[in-house]
């Protein structure tokens, strides 16, 4: 039985969602400003701005489920193609004040926040809306007064970064994978491990089940978190498909990417379990030679089709149960 999946946004997530979805005849269109968009390649592209209503309802006619790839789709395009995950999530998740006080809400822990008062310095002063990967991030020594746009968030000395993907079903079931252990430079997600050794799984699901069911969320959604002396700090939620998920494509049971499809569509969701150790290595800005890539036995592959550009994510390696000089081999 076929079903067609709308998406807004067609990048590498995108890309993977559709590629999840062929085996289990989910056909994809996206929506995109560019033509060049990734996602292009594995199903239909509309290529316009994601607020224009004429192409927000041809993505949607006929679709069976119309859904996103990013957090900073525009609330009224979410609302006008009646977008799973609800666009609930992206209003919680576009600013980071709104998102912070729902965590505080919640009970959820999170690193202290608000203006430099509050925080006292040294401090990271973030802006509210359409920050990532670090962008709109800046740390502040001494007192100063923010802009309306800024939050300031107090310096967490954490341990580690940690990230939870979950996913819930329109029945409510719900399943997370196991934890992964994330590390970044500058601001961009370098590599994943997971499962992470010795992480607080239990702890982790706990705050990501407030989030799902305070959402009534349906999809995979994504908790990024800091741990400090053992325990969990909340620092931010994707209403998506999230990098640190992308090891489930060669190690669990089912990939974060179809589980996503499965819950849009209200099917039967997979197994989260892990099948093997993985080792999620970004390619940033270029990419290595592939033969390179490819004579390493245990590493999956996955290029985006994207033209390298420095601080870009053009694609990503997985190694399973491999060893640190195969590990080394992909890092270079
Ligand atoms: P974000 O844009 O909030 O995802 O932040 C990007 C990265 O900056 C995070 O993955 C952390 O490595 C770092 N970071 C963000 N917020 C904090 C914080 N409050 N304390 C320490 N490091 C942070």
């Amino acid at each position: 039985m076929t079903a067609l999946v709308g998406c807004i946004g067609g990048g590498q997530l995108g890309r993977m969602l559709g590629l999840a979805g062929a085996p289990l005849d989910v056909r994809f269109r996206f929506l995109d400003p560019s033509p060049e968009a990734c996602a292009g390649d594995v199903g239909d592209l509309i290529v316009g701005a994601y607020d224009d209503p004429e192409l927000l309802d041809r993505l949607a006619e006929g679709a069976d489920v119309v859904t996103y790839e990013f957090e900073n789709v525009p609330v009224d395009a979410a609302r006008r193609v009646g977008a799973v995950p609800d666009a609930r999530a992206l209003e919680q998740g576009q600013d980071r004040l709104v998102e912070k006080q729902l965590f505080a809400r919640l009970a959820i822990p999170t690193a202290r926040f608000g203006t430099l008062d509050d925080t006292g310095v040294p401090a990271l002063v973030k802006s509210r809306r359409l920050g990532y990967d670090g962008k709109g991030q800046r740390r502040v020594e001494s007192p100063e007064s923010l802009g309306e746009d800024e939050l300031a968030e107090e310096v967490v000395p954490f341990d580690r970064e940690l990230s939870i993907v979950g996913v819930r079903g329109r029945d409510g079931d719900t399943r997370f994978y196991p934890l992964a252990e994330n590390e970044h430079r500058a601001g961009v997600l370098a590599s994943s491990r997971a499962p992470a050794v010795d992480a607080s799984q239990a702890e982790a699901e706990a705050i990501a089940t407030k989030l799902l069911d305070e959402l009534a969320y349906v999809g995979v959604l994504a908790v990024e978190l800091f741990e400090v002396d053992g325990r969990l700090l909340v620092n931010e939620l994707a209403p998506r498909v999230h990098n640190t998920g992308h090891w489930t494509i060669d190690s669990a049971v089912t990939s974060q990417f179809e589980n996503h499809v499965r819950a849009i569509l209200g099917r039967p969701l997979g197994s989260t379990e892990a099948t093997g150790e993985a080792v999620m290595v970004n390619l940033v800005g270029d990419v290595p030679p592939l033969e390179r890539l490819l004579a390493v036995p245990n590493a999956h592959v996955h290029l985006y089709g994207k033209t390298p550009r420095p601080g870009r994510k053009l694609g990503h390696v997985t190694l399973v149960d491999a060893n640190d000089e195969q590990i080394a081999e992909v890092i270079g």
